[in-house]
């Protein structure tokens, strides 16, 4: 067999396809990340494993590598660079991040700071998320757009930011938000900027299509968009009214789609302009993709098109309207926040256990068992290449008899036993064959499915991938080391919850999506760690604590411009006692509940006090540790 290579490890799982230019595989076989555009030094993520483990940091760990936010911010504002530059378009783009998509603190400071020289904003959905985007040190010329559903507590919110020196704009996306802003605008302190949702025609493509589309939920309809022109008008607020939005949908894939909603946005901005209205910012949302599979077609897990592309279609596309409209070009917003955080973070978690389909001590067969388990035996000896498709057929027959024969009480349970174990031999070697022949049959793809191993890991789906199981949506999965060895076997990955949900068994490929992943057999006393990647958006602030298991922990890694890596943050996740607590289990009652048992125990002469002690003591430990399998 020819050797293999860290190359072969590469084009297996997609790395360059989806990760670059942030991911890679070094000569030690360890996945590693670049997370400085442009920049060659590199995070070699196993050492960082292992690092965080010396100083007693449990998997399941989140890495977070807040430079990977700074790098995105540079390459969506630096691709809407270029286009202005290239187009000759006479206007600015500003980008602003959704606070929704990941609200985390550390995430939300990073990209304030590294967005400042591209003038980055805030997008607020709710009252908290205005609070938060108020408190931030943005530059002056950064936007607050308030998006979401707003009643008069809301719009005290906004014109509290606008009083605080933000920039804000409050976009209207109902005809009742168009009154109450109406109705309101007198008692309020400071009246903000405000703007239209447009309800487009244009729908996007791909998971979050009925985001946009004549029956989106959301959206100013073209009437409506006139008849709030009119109301603005007669309340003096037209001057107010700056900024048309769109928004189709998330995870764009098709660039097609992207094109036809900023034409007709366009268009809408540059008639609305021509009613004397002073709109100056046509915010295009969000929607710009991640190339999650790395295979850059319109497939739910992908999407056609790169940053420059987006970038390159936004710029032209309103720039040739509003010449055609014989307007001035907005400024150009949009609210990505997938492509900003998406690659920022990852899980890495341990296999703690390999479970193999049929698995069980070899049983000798010596001929005097029941006839079905002979018929069996005999199929395993004798199945050949030639044959294995009808002796599978036979084996699945003889299978239906093992068990009906069980049923009606004629087998022992050691009759049994041996049977399934043959059976699952027998699975095994039409497999093998059937990849000798030039197609392999679709029922011997699915009987492959079935004899894949499960590998038990380390975290719990609902927790840190939700999107996961909520939406079958794909993230790349990959084993941080041994990329130098052939991964002899494939797998599916079951998590730690009581939930037969809690399972990952589609994972992506190139052409299609794979139903198990290619993993390496677990080594005694070593750990095999895998990295869920690309979870840096909205994975991050939806997770849920089935079973009780809570935040992970968590690590900040940074590289120097030296290539000197360091970890900067450890943030330890949710003890047990603090997830109960989310729950109203207060972890000091549950204690004194226990030690009153306790007491009662010592009283009856069950137990002594020292011994009551001990057990009081190490059910506090336990309230204070981490949730997730320690060893
Ligand atoms: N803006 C609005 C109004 C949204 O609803 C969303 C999320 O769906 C976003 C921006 C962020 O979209 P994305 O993560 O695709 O960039």
């Amino acid at each position: 067999m020819r050797n293999y290579s860290i190359e072969d490890s590469k084009q297996l799982y997609g790395i360059d396809n989806w990760g670059a230019p942030y991911f890679d595989v070094n000569d030690a076989g360890n996945l590693i990340v670049r997370p400085t555009l442009g920049e060659t030094q590199s995070v070699d993520l196993k050492e960082v494993v292992d690092e965080l483990i010396g100083k007693k940091v449990s998997l399941p760990i989140l890495i977070r590598f807040p430079q990977l936010l700074a790098s995105q911010v540079r390459s969506i504002s630096e691709s809407f660079a270029r286009a202005i530059a290239e187009y000759g378009y006479q206007n600015v783009y500003t980008p602003v991040f959704p606070v929704k998509v990941n609200q985390r603190k550390e995430v939300v400071h990073e990209l304030v700071r590294a967005g400042r020289k591209f003038n980055l904003g805030l997008e607020a959905g709710s009252k908290s998320e205005i609070l938060i985007a108020t408190a931030q040190d943005l530059p002056p010329g950064a936007l607050v757009v308030c998006n979401g559903f707003k009643d008069a507590a809301y719009l005290q919110a906004a014109a509290l930011a606008t009083r605080a020196g933000r920039n804000v704009v409050v976009v209207l996306e109902k005809p009742f938000e168009v009154a109450n802003v109406v109705r309101l605008a007198p008692k309020l302190a400071a009246v903000p900027m405000l703007g239209f949702r447009v309800r487009l025609y244009s729908r996007g493509s791909g998971r979050w299509e009925k985001s946009g589309g004549a029956t989106s939920k959301f959206g100013l309809t073209t009437g409506e968009i006139l008849q709030g022109i009119d109301l603005l008008s007669k309340a003096g607020l037209l001057d107010k009214l700056k900024l048309l939005h769109f928004h189709i949908g998330s995870q764009i894939t098709e660039i097609r789609r992207i094109k036809n909603a900023i034409k007709e946005a366009a268009r809408v901005y540059a008639k609305v302009r021509k009613m004397n209205v002073a709109i100056e910012i046509l915010d295009v949302g969000g929607g710009l993709g991640i190339d999650y599979d790395g295979s850059k077609t319109s497939s739910d897990a992908s999407v056609n098109y790169t940053v420059q592309e987006f970038a390159n279609d936004v710029v032209y596309s309103i720039k040739d309207v509003c010449e055609n409209e014989d307007v001035p070009v907005p400024r150009i917003v949009s609210e990505s926040g997938r492509a900003l955080t998406a690659y920022h973070s990852m899980l890495i978690t341990d296999v703690v256990a390999a479970a193999e389909p049929g698995s069980g001590p070899e049983l000798p067969v010596n001929g005097e068992e029941p006839r079905v388990i002979q018929d069996l035996s005999y199929i395993r000896t004798q199945m050949t290449a030639k044959n294995h498709r009808e002796f599978w057929h036979d084996g699945l027959q003889q299978r239906d008899e093992l068990f009906t024969m069980f049923s009606l009480g004629y087998l022992s349970l050691e009759d049994r036993a041996k049977g399934e174990m043959l059976f699952w031999d027998i699975a095994q070697k039409a497999v093998k064959f059937g990849k000798l022949q030039k197609y392999v049959s679709e029922e011997l793809e699915d009987v492959e499915k079935q004899l894949s191993y499960k590998y038990i890991c380390n975290f719990s789906v609902f927790q840190s991938i939700p999107d996961s199981w909520a939406l079958e949506q794909l993230f790349p999965i990959v084993p941080i080391h041994r990329l130098n060895e052939r991964p002899s076997r494939m797998a599916t990955l079951a998590d730690i919850t009581c939930d037969s949900d809690g399972e990952v068994d589609k994972f992506v490929d190139l052409k299609d999506v794979k139903e198990s992943l290619e993993v390496h057999p677990l080594e005694p006393n070593k750990p095999y760690y895998l990295g869920i990647l690309l979870i840096g958006a909205y994975q991050d602030v939806m997770g849920d604590y089935h079973n009780l298991f809570g935040a992970v922990n968590e690590a900040h890694v940074f590289v120097e411009p030296d290539g000197k890596r360091y970890i900067r943050n450890v943030i330890r996740g949710n003890t047990a006692g603090e997830v109960m607590k989310i729950f109203g289990h207060d972890a000091e009652q549950l204690a004194q509940s226990v030690a009153a048992v306790l007491e009662g125990q010592v009283r009856e002469g069950k137990l002594e006090e020292k011994a009551a002690a001990k057990i009081l003591a190490e059910y506090r430990n336990e309230l204070a540790r981490y949730p997730y399998l320690t060893g």
